[in-house]
């Protein structure tokens, strides 16, 4: 064998640590909105066989980050299912303008296809994608409450996503996949009986009273800083009146798992061939009632509770079935930050920003005070009259979506600004403004720079020059941008600890026991499963967990 060639394979081999035996299934979960925080905070109450199957008979990895600066979930479910980076996957945010026409995208849109949601904005490949091409057979789902996390997990190649509709209610998924009708038309049936088995919310046992108060703020006069949601209100115990409520409580969870479990029976996941199977889970209702309630919360802390013991059934019913057959990861798109008021209460220094858009016809009077001075500061920079009656269509900015400024093109021609004069301006503007941390023109990150702060690298990972927007902002550590429900609930989005810092659990065929405490991303998800199936997935910067057994 020629040399050239024996160094190839040699390579080959180093850089895939292939397993004796691949599993048959793997199971990939990710917590909407799980910060790997409510591990440590909670763990004396968590249960043997859910989180504590990885942490104590499996790989945990304690110091898992996302590397780049975008929290949000469109971007977080991309990075699991592909190993890229926003830069690299073009998931840049939930949302963006659409350069050409002026409109915005949501990342998951597909108007083309029945049902309107597809990967069609996914630029890279995944690992789904990766296992398909290679290997004979292989089935790719995923399944979540939320179409995005389904998607974006699944990748393009998919052989199905599946999210759910509260209206219908039920799952439901688009022309661009080959859905099983007959698997849904006999599951859907089933989702209004979850509300008779829970009519309401109430506080479990799992963590002793007097314990909770020492693990949660969450006094009675701040409950007005919660999001009321329907009927469920801000304080146990919540009245479930309908299946839209039901999935902002952590009973949401059992409509997934319930599915996931028909999807791994019904297209015989793991049972048929050789061929290894990828079922990807996304458990959504941790998002939605930690927005509402913050992660201080007492409805948090149940949710963790019951959510870990969702989890140890799910893994109970897979040893059924699979024993010793299967591979789990356990892992979050992002973490969440504190309600503001409560981070207050709690001595923090805390706070919302609001750039909310204005309205047609508005004038600068009726512009969001942070945006007004944003306009002012970057006008008086520029030497442009404007004042409370300037409309805002003479505005130099002409839409906001976290994270990015768009700049109002036709204000700029008519007013033969310079738009890199323009965009200067404005992120010089937004530094001084309360809250906000740093801002970068696109100029500044298209531009190489070999000494980038981190923040700038994380944003750099997060930027693409076509969608990204002209000047990206990112907020202070317990800052969170405002939204038109005003001064309650919380969000992410930012490149701070809380956000950032999630779960990377595994545990089944191939994964070694242990505790690493060296610092990993959630996007070396897709090179470390694909070295138990022998193929190569993921960004050339991230590598194979090293939990992967030789
Ligand atoms: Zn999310």
């Amino acid at each position: 064998m020629p040399t050239m060639l024996k160094r190839t394979i040699l390579l080959l081999v180093i850089a895939l640590p292939l397993s004796a035996k691949p599993p048959d299934l793997i199971v990939v979960i990710s917590v909407d909105q799980f910060r790997y925080e409510y591990l440590t905070r909670f763990a004396p109450y968590l249960s043997d066989g859910g989180f504590n199957r990885a942490i104590k008979h499996g790989a945990n990895f304690t110091r898992a980050l996302y590397p780049y600066a975008v929290t949000y979930t469109g971007p977080g479910h991309a990075a699991i299912g592909t190993g890229h980076v926003p830069a690299r996957s073009g998931i840049v945010a939930n949302t963006w303008l659409d350069r050409t026409t002026a409109t915005p995208v949501y990342c998951a849109e597909d108007k083309r296809v029945v049902g309107g949601y597809s990967p069609l904005n996914l630029d890279s490949d995944s690992l789904g994608d990766r296992l398909q091409e290679k290997v004979a057979g292989s089935k790719v789902i995923g399944v979540a409450l939320k179409d995005r996390a389904a998607i974006l997990m699944a990748g393009r190649k998919a052989t199905t996503a599946y999210w759910f509709d509260p209206k219908m209610p039920g799952f439901t998924s688009s022309s661009y996949y080959h859905a099983n009708r007959t698997m849904l038309n006999a599951f859907n049936p089933s989702v209004p009986a979850v509300l008779t088995q829970h009519h309401e919310w109430t506080q479990s046992t799992f963590i002793p009273t007097t314990d909770l108060a020492r693990l949660t703020h969450d006094p009675v006069s701040l409950r007005k800083y919660k999001t009321r949601h329907g009927n469920l209100g801000v304080e146990f115990p919540h009245p479930i009146t309908n299946i839209d409520e039901l999935t902002f409580t952590p009973f949401g969870n059992d409509l997934v798992i319930a599915f996931a479990e028909r999807i791994i029976d019904d297209e015989h996941l793991g049972t048929d061939d050789a061929a290894p199977d990828l079922l990807f889970v996304g458990l959504s209702s941790q998002d939605y009632l930690g927005h509402a309630y913050g992660p201080d919360s007492l409805e948090v802390a149940d949710s963790v509770m019951r959510t870990d013991r969702q989890l140890e059934e799910f893994f109970n019913w897979l040893d059924q079935k699979f024993s010793g057959r299967y591979t789990v990861a356990i892992t979050a798109d992002h973490g969440v930050q504190s309600i503001p008021e409560v981070a207050r209460d709690l001595g923090r220094d805390a706070g919302r920003v609001d750039f909310q858009n204005p309205k047609k016809n508005a004038t600068f009077a009726d512009l969001a005070p942070d945006r007004r001075q944003l306009e002012k500061l970057a006008a008086k920079n520029l030497r442009l009259k404007v004042t409370d009656k300037t409309p805002v269509t003479d505005a130099l900015v002409s839409y906001f979506e976290e994270p990015a400024l768009y700049l109002n093109w036709p204000r700029l021609a008519a007013a033969h600004l310079d738009s890199d004069r323009v965009k200067r301006a404005l992120r010089d503007a937004a530094k001084q403004i309360r809250g906000i941390r740093t801002a970068f023109t696109s100029s500044d990150l298209i531009a190489v720079d070999p000494n980038s702060s981190d923040i700038e690298t994380a944003m750099r990972l997060s930027f693409r020059a076509d969608r990204s927007g002209d000047v990206l902002v990112t907020l202070k550590p317990g800052y969170i941008w405002k939204y038109s429900n005003g001064d309650n609930g919380t969000t992410h989005g930012q490149a701070v600890d809380d956000d950032q810092h999630v779960p990377l659990l595994l545990f089944g065929r191939g994964i070694a026991e242990g505790t690493w405490s060296d610092e990993v991303a959630p996007t070396f998800l897709a090179k470390t499963i694909g070295a138990l199936v022998g193929v190569y997935a993921g960004g050339t910067e991230t590598r194979v967990l090293p939990c992967v057994k030789p």
